[in-house]
Order: C-alpha cells, then structure tokens, then sequence
C-alpha cells in the first residue's frame, strides 16, 4: 500500500558512522523480505569489516567527550528521544511490521516497550550515585565512584528489533559509553529508524553508530578481538553467545549475554484455570512465540490438564492468523524459512514421540511463512522440542502429579531464563519460585517483561541483567580512590 511504500522509502538505508549516513564499501547491500510475502521490501548497505572498524573508530574517539557531557545531558537526550518514538509511533510500528511480520497491535506495543527504556533510564543517568567510606583502621579515606566502560559493541536479534536496541542503547547512553551497534539482518529498519530519533534528540555524532550487515561475524569478530571496544552485549542464541564470549576471552571485554531460553510454564491444581489459560496465551502467544521468554514447555498438574487442554485450545484455535498490517490478526507470519522449517519437524518430532494435536499443526499453503496456533498433549520429556526453543505459536502439554517431580523437571535443561508458576497456595508459590533455577519468575502471570525490573537468565541463558536499577551497572566500572588520612 502507499502508506507502506511512504515508511519504507522514509528510512535511511546507509550505515550511521560518526553522525553522517554512508554507503558501505563498493556500495553493496542486501535485500530485507516482508515474512508475510517472502518478497523484499528495501535493501540496506552491507558493511564490510573495514566500515565496522571505522563505525568503532568514531565510537573510540566521541568516547572521551562523552563521557564528560552531564548526567543531565544525557537523561535529556534519552528523554527527548523517548518522546519522538511514542510521537512517530504510527510509523515505526508499521515500519516494524512490515520488517519482523508481528501483528499492527504488537508493534506498537512493541515502540511504547522500547521508549519506556528511554524513560527508564533517563531517570537512572542521574541517580548514578558512588561512596565515602572510612579505612577500617582509621586512617584513610576511601571516595568510591562510577565510570562508563567505554566504547560499546551491541548486538541485537531480529524478534524485538526496536526494543532490544533500546535496552541496550538506553543505559549506554544514561553511562556515557559510546558504542556501535549491529541489528540482525533480517530487521535492520527500525533501528536506523531509530538512529535519527537519537541525532534529533540530540546524541552527539559517533556516541551512536549503526552498522547493518548480512555477515555478522565476518564485521564483529574483528572488532571485538581489535580490544578498542571496553564492553559487548549481546542478545541472541545461546550458540551464538559462546562464540562471543570465547572471542571476547582474547582482550577480556566485559560481556552482557541474554541468550536463549526453555522456559517451563507449571500450572498447579490449585492454581484459577482461567487466569492460567490467559496467562498461557500470553506467554505462548507474544510475538508469535518468538521470544527467549516463551512458554516452551508447558506442565500442568495430571489432574487439571484435560479440562486446561480443551480450554486453551479453544483460545488459540480463535485466534486469526494473517500479515499483521491487517486489522484483527492476532497471528503473524514467523520471520523465515527457516524458522518455519524448525517448528514443522519439532511438532513432527513431537507427534511421532506420541503427542497429539489437539489443535493447529497443519501449515496452509501460500506465501509467508505462517504456522497456525497449536496445541499438544501428551508430549513426551524426550521430545525434541523439551529442550530446544520452539520459537513458534505451539504449545507443549505434559503432565506431572507432584510438586517435586515438575521442579525437577523444569530444571532439567541448560537454560535458566524464565519461569512460569500458576497456584493460589501462598507457600507453594514461593517454595518453588526459590527453587526454579531461573533469573525470573512470573507468578501467576504470563508476562515478566519491563524495563524498570531486572530482566536477564542464569546457567546457559546468560550473564547479566537488563533493565531495572542493576542495568546501568553493565555499563559502569566502580573507581575507589584512596586518600591517607594518617
Ligand atoms: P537468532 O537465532 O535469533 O537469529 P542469532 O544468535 O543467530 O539469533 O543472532 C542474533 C544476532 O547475532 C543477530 O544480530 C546476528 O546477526 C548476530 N550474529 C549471528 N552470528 C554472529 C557471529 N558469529 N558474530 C557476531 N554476531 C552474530
């Protein structure tokens, strides 16, 4: 339609280096695709290794400079840029669909997410607080403070491709680090969107760049083995996260990893069915199940899971699938090929192991790569998809009989991101809130998402956490000045 040819045509499709948009080397590019068609929408410039080292020189050299501008300064950029996002919200919502397929309504919700890290951490830059401590002894002064790391790499995955940026560029920002970030190629738009959002707001040129590239580790790994760059966060798979880190071993950058996740979704037979099955829907459902905090493995008591099954079920199979600029679409497309290649044979992997479908399962033929909302029962602990990320709209149903024999389940996998309890037993809830080996537990709800809260996984799903008051601290280093008091 016009509306989509005026958002994509409106967006800088160059590299953002030292606050000037420049074509990469030779002028090459490749192609972003619409998931609901498979055809392409645009092309961006492809950075070569030589463009993403002088993206990082630029970062290098605004470093200095601005990490002396005021913390106010810089809670006025982020404010002033939270504002512009919610003001375009129109736009970059559709912007943001047509690149990741997500329904209109999720999009949106997707741009307040983003900018309300902008606000977040507008009010952290300033709060940045430090110490006054005396010597046991006596006889010394210790004066403690808080310094940005330094220049910033930051990678960003394509299922929430504005704000995942912002989670990052946020506190980066609020610490005065520099950095250059590398969305996912498969989403580039939002955040070059998103780059003159911040040049508007105010963002000094190179405190900010934006590189775009289909071969990421080819323009990554040389500059994070180039030691310029202090500090890399990262958010993408667990595979990819390793890499990283080992990369990240030779000049001992800091690292920030929110990695993959198989999160555990317990329904108890006390717990409110209805609350249950929304909160289900929630946590299946968002993003089309495309998110490192989607129900992956759905338990619920032996007791309940009929009547559970049938309930939820009849939510998803309600659900409308289609592009997600349609009105009423609940469902969009997922991303790729091969992202609809995985959940095909994980479900047939599933129902071969003897699960049934109790809904869904089938994909229509067409263009895009929908997969319908489906529901499983009787899926068994070795399935495939027990320990893999569905990354899909399927929701697995296995039953249990006693509290320690799910905890025990739930904790059976190299992920530790998330966790979801149902019960209305006070005692139970916390018991096995403290003993899910995860960063975070929704109780009774299906949604832990917020930037004012520590998100962030343990054991294989991550280091660190983003968002709430700890998030600005991955981009600070903690100075102690000592001063002889004698
Ligand atoms: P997903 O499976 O969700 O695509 P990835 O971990 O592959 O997750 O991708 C997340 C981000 O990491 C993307 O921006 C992608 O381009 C980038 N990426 C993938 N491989 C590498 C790599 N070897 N080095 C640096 N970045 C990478």
């Amino acid at each position: 339609t016009a509306a989509e040819k005026k958002v994509i045509a409106a967006v800088e499709k160059r590299l953002y280096v030292d606050g000037r948009w420049v074509d990469a080397a030779g002028g090459r590019t490749f192609d972003v695709l619409d998931p609901s068609t498979g055809e392409t929408l645009c092309s961006v410039a492809d950075a070569s290794p030589e463009d993403g080292r002088a993206a990082l020189d630029a970062a290098v050299a605004a470093q200095p400079a601005f990490a002396k501008t005021s913390p106010r300064e810089r809670a006025d950029m982020l404010t002033k840029a939270y504002e512009l996002l919610l003001e375009r919200i129109d736009d970059l919502a559709l912007l943001m669909t047509l690149e990741m397929g997500k329904p209109l309504a999720e999009a949106r919700g997707e741009i307040t997410y983003a900018a309300e890290f902008f606000r977040h951490f507008a009010a952290e830059a300033v709060r940045i607080d430090g110490g006054y401590q005396t010597a046991p002894a006596g006889n010394a002064r210790f004066l403690i403070t808080r310094q940005p790391v330094g220049p910033c790499l930051l990678i960003t995955p394509w299922n929430f491709p504005m704000a995942m940026g912002t989670r990052k560029l946020g506190p980066a920002i609020a610490a005065g680090c520099t950095s250059v970030i590398k969305p996912a190629h498969q989403t580039p738009l939002s955040m070059l969107a998103l780059m003159d959002i911040l040049a508007e707001a105010g963002v000094p040129a190179g405190a900010v760049n934006c590189v775009t590239a289909m071969d990421a580790g080819g323009v990554m790994e040389p500059l994070i083995r180039s030691g310029l760059a202090r500090k890399l966060s990262f958010t993408g798979s667990t595979r990819v996260g390793r890499i990283l880190l080992e990369q990240c071993a030779e000049k001992v950058l800091r690292t920030s990893l929110e990695l993959g996740g198989n999160a555990p979704f317990i329904v108890f037979e006390d717990a409110d069915l209805d609350e249950a099955v929304a909160g289900a829907i929630a946590a299946k459902m968002r993003n089309m199940g495309e998110a490192c905090t989607a129900a992956n493995r759905m338990f619920v008591h032996s007791s309940v899971i009929d009547e559970f099954g049938r309930r939820l079920a009849a939510k998803m199979s309600a659900l409308t699938v289609g592009r997600g600029t349609e009105p009423g679409v609940n469902v969009g497309p997922l991303i790729d090929e091969a992202g609809l290649e995985k959940v095909r044979s994980l479900v047939a992997d599933a129902v071969g192991r003897g699960a049934t479908v109790l809904t869904g399962g089938e994909v229509a033929s067409g263009n895009g790569y929908f997969y319908p909302p489906t529901v499983l029962s009787g899926v068994p602990r070795d399935a495939a998809m027990a320990d893999q990320e569905i990354f899909g709209p399927v929701a697995p149903l296995t039953p249990f009989d006693t509290e320690d024999e799910v905890v025990a389940a739930a904790n059976d996998t190299e992920y530790g991101l998330v966790a979801y309890v149902f019960t209305n037993d006070l005692r139970r809830a916390l018991r096995v809130a403290e003993s899910i080996e995860t960063g975070m537990v929704g109780l009774n709800q299906g949604i832990v998402s917020n930037p004012a809260a520590p998100f962030g996984g343990v054991k294989q799903s991550g280091l660190g956490r983003e968002g709430g008051t700890v998030g600005i601290d991955e981009f600070l280093e903690t100075k102690y000045i000592g001063i002889a008091m004698p």
